[in-house]
């Protein structure tokens, strides 16, 4: 037994972990959320749906080769409380777990099986820094940790902090699309298909709006999931 295995069960003995929703002891094969949480989570099971409604966000403005979202972001739902966790009580851990959760889940319906790496939708570096790190950054490493991908951090960045969209038209709208990421370095994405990922997706703009960018560079396919959907 490794020293670090045996730290590890001791301290389990001495602190039991607890799952984050329930507050039950959790046993050695459980992490974060005990398995009762984690099945009564809601789920969308729109990976087995080629027109799903998170694809169907995406029609007619983006080329997406598939789109998907797990759990529905309900008022008042335990997944709404992870995703607090995640985003302001700096639980890196909640992310990174939820990440390895979904993708397993995703692996086992064959689901995004053709990838070749994962980004995360990149922050704002103020806001990055505020935070402390980026949360969809968590996700993707857990992801990858399960889909045995790279995820790509180098290839595009955030320029500008807020996504305002809304009332603007389609020209406008255009505009600002661009303006939001830039391209950082296109020769590490040539001819990839892309996991773009985030934690939950809401009207999709900005995930468009990262998306478009990707796919000036050439032979870029696109597909795009989020652990849940508003
Ligand atoms: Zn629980």
């Amino acid at each position: 037994m490794k020293i670090r295995a045996i730290w590890n069960d001791l301290m389990r003995l001495l602190f039991p972990e607890t799952c984050v929703l329930c507050g039950k002891s959790l046993i050695e094969s459980e992490d974060i959320i005990c398995l009762h949480c984690l099945y009564r989570l809601p789920r969308t099971n729109f990976h087995n749906d080629r027109e799903n409604r998170v694809e169907k966000r995406f029609f007619g403005k983006i080329a997406v080769e598939q789109a998907s979202s797990l759990f529905y972001f309900n008022k008042g739902s335990d997944f709404r409380h992870l995703i607090h966790l995640l985003k302001y009580k700096d639980r890196q851990d909640v992310g990174e777990t939820l990440g390895r959760y979904a993708a397993r889940e995703l692996l086992q319906q064959g689901a995004f099986s053709d990838i070749d790496c994962i980004i995360p939708i990149p922050l704002h570096k103020k806001k990055e820094r505020k935070r402390g790190y980026n949360q969809a950054e968590c996700i993707a490493k857990g992801m990858s940790e399960v889909l045995k991908k790279p995820v790509e951090l180098n290839g595009v960045h955030r320029v500008k902090a807020n996504n305002t969209q809304t009332r603007k038209s389609v020209l406008q709208r255009w505009q600002n699309v661009q303006e939001i990421f830039e391209l950082k370095d296109a020769t590490l994405l040539q001819g990839k298909h892309i996991l773009l990922i985030d934690d939950v997706l809401t009207t999709g703009a900005t995930m468009e709006a990262c998306a478009v960018v990707l796919l000036q560079v050439d032979g870029v396919k696109i597909s795009l999931f989020t652990l849940a959907v508003a």
